[in-house]
C-alpha cells in the first residue's frame, strides 16, 4: 500500500492527527496495533472524558477519519527508508508512506511503592478504576455506601490528564456507587476545557477535595482497607480518615516503537517534529494532554506534516488572514512559543492576531486550534524574519 502519511496509533489524537490530513487531501493510512480503534477512549472509557461522551466523540472522529484506511490489529513494526519513501512493516502489510506521524500514547503502570505501599486487592490505578467502572461484570456492588480516595500527584505529579482522569472517575463513582469520594492532590487544575464545570459538578455532589502543600498524603493498610493522614493546605493537624479503596495516580511511559528517532538528549520530551526528518509526533507520547489536548495536537501535527510533504518543512511560519480574524485570542492563549499577539494591521485597517516570526516555530498548534480557519502554515524567508525582528515586531 503506498500513502502520502502513515499515523502510527489510533487514539484520540492519531484520529484527529488522519481526520486533519484527509480534510487536507492528503492519502493516509492509520496503524492500531490493538483490535479496534479509539485508544483510551475505548480501553478506559470514562478515563479522558465521561463514558457517555467518550463513546460519541470516538464515533465523531472515526467518522472524520473514515476515509483513511484503518488497519487495526496491525502493530508497527520496522521502519526503512527516509522522507518520502518510508517502508514501514505493520503485521503482514507493507506500506509507503512520504511522512509518519507517531502517535502511539503512553502506557500507564500502577506502582503501589511510589505510595509506599504494597500491591494489594483494594489498591487500583486510575486506568483499571475506569475498566472497572465500565465492565457491566465487575462487581462493584460491595463498593456501595463506601468511601473510596483518590491520590494524585505522586507517581505523576502535576499531571493534567490524570488530574481530569480523577474528577470524571470521581464523579462516576459517586454516581454510579453512591460511595463517599475524597480526592488528594497537590494542586488542582481546573484550566483544562471543561474541567471547571466537572470540579463544580463533583462539589455539588459531595466529592471532598484535600490539597496538601506539598507534603503527600501518609496511607497504611489496616484489616479492611487504609488508614489516611493527610496534612491541609492552610496547616495544622493532619486529617485522618479510614477508605475502603484507594485510586492511585500512575506512571506513564512512551509507547515508542524501536526505530530511531534522530539525536535527542535522553528524556527530552518530543516536538511535533521528531529528529529524524519526515517523521512527526502527537498526542499524549508528546506532552500531558487531556482529550482536547489531544484533538488540537492531532490536527497541528496533520497541519505540519502537510507543510513537510509540501517542501515547506524548517521555514513555515504561522500567518494569519486578517480580515478573517475574529480576534477571539484562542491563537494568542495558546501559542506556545508567545508568538501571537493582536496587532493593528493598516492595510486592513482593523486589529487581528499577528505572528512574531522570530518567535514562531511553525508548530501549528493555532492552525488546528483557530475557529474561523483564519491560520495556514506558509514559508517564511528569512528576510521578512529579520525585518519584522528590526521593526521591534510591529506589523506593516
Ligand atoms: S484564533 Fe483565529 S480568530 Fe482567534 S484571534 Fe487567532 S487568528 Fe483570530
Ligand atoms: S505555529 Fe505554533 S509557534 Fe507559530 S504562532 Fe502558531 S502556535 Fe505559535
Amino acid at each position: 500500500m503506498k500513502v502520502e502519511v502513515a499515523v502510527v496509533g489510533a487514539g484520540p489524537s492519531g484520529l484527529s492527527c488522519a481526520a486533519a490530513l484527509v480534510r487536507l487531501g492528503r492519502k493516509v493510512a492509520v496503524l492500531e496495533a490493538a483490535e479496534a480503534t479509539g485508544g483510551t477512549l475505548r480501553a478506559a472509557p470514562g478515563y479522558l472524558a465521561p463514558a457517555a461522551e467518550g463513546r460519541t466523540r470516538l464515533q465523531t472522529l472515526q467518522a472524520a477519519a473514515g476515509p483513511a484506511a484503518l488497519l487495526t490489529g496491525h502493530p508497527a513494526g520496522s521502519l526503512s527508508g527516509g522522507p518520502g519513501a518510508f517502508r514501514l512493516e505493520a503485521g503482514n502489510r507493507r506500506l509507503t508512506a512520504g511522512a509518519v506521524v507517531l502517535a502511539s500514547g503512553v502506557r500507564r503502570r500502577l506502582s503501589p511503592a511510589d505510595h509506599g505501599l504494597e500491591p494489594a486487592y483494594n489498591l487500583l490505578g486510575l486506568s483499571d478504576m475506569a475498566r472497572l467502572l465500565a465492565d457491566p461484570q465487575a462487581s462493584l456492588g460491595r463498593l456501595r455506601g463506601r468511601r473510596v480516595a483518590f491520590f494524585l500527584d505522586v507517581s505523576a505529579p502535576d499531571s493534567l490528564r490524570q488530574q481530569a482522569a480523577a474528577m470524571h472517575l470521581g464523579i462516576a463513582v459517586r454516581r454510579q456507587l453512591a460511595a463517599e469520594v475524597l480526592w488528594f492532590g497537590r494542586d488542582l487544575k481546573v484550566a483544562g476545557d471543561g474541567l471547571e464545570a466537572r470540579y463544580r459538578e463533583a462539589r455539588d455532589l459531595g466529592v471532598t477535595f484535600f490539597r496538601d502543600a506539598g507534603r503527600p498524603p501518609m496511607l497504611t493498610a489496616t484489616a479492611g482497607g487504609y488508614r489516611v493522614w493527610a496534612w491541609p493546605e492552610e496547616g495544622g493537624e493532619p486529617v485522618e480518615v479510614a477508605i475502603d479503596l484507594a485510586v492511585l495516580d500512575e506512571r506513564e511511559e512512551p509507547c515508542l516503537p524501536q526505530w530511531d528517532l534522530g539525536p535527542r538528549r535522553e528524556n527530552s520530551r518530543l516536538g511535533h517534529r521528531s529528529p529524524r526528518p519526515g517523521i512527526f509526533v502527537t498526542g499524549s507520547l508528546r506532552a500531558d494532554l487531556d482529550l482536547e489536548g489531544c484533538l488540537v495536537d492531532g490536527v497541528a501535527a496533520a497541519a505540519v506534516a502537510d507543510a513537510f510533504l509540501r517542501g515547506l518543512d524548517g521555514l513555515v511560519r504561522a500567518e494569519v488572514d486578517a480580515p478573517r480574524c475574529a480576534r477571539c485570542l484562542t491563537c494568542v492563549r495558546l501559542c506556545p512559543h508567545r508568538a501571537m499577539a493582536i496587532a493593528w494591521y493598516r492595510e486592513a485597517d482593523r486589529a487581528a492576531a499577528k505572528v512574531d516570526k522570530a518567535a514562531c516555530r511553525g508548530c501549528g498548534v493555532c492552525v488546528a486550534a483557530c475557529p474561523a480557519l483564519a491560520i495556514t502554515l506558509t514559508t517564511c524567508p528569512d528576510e521578512d524574519i529579520y525585518r519584522q525582528l528590526e521593526s521591534g515586531g510591529r506589523t506593516t
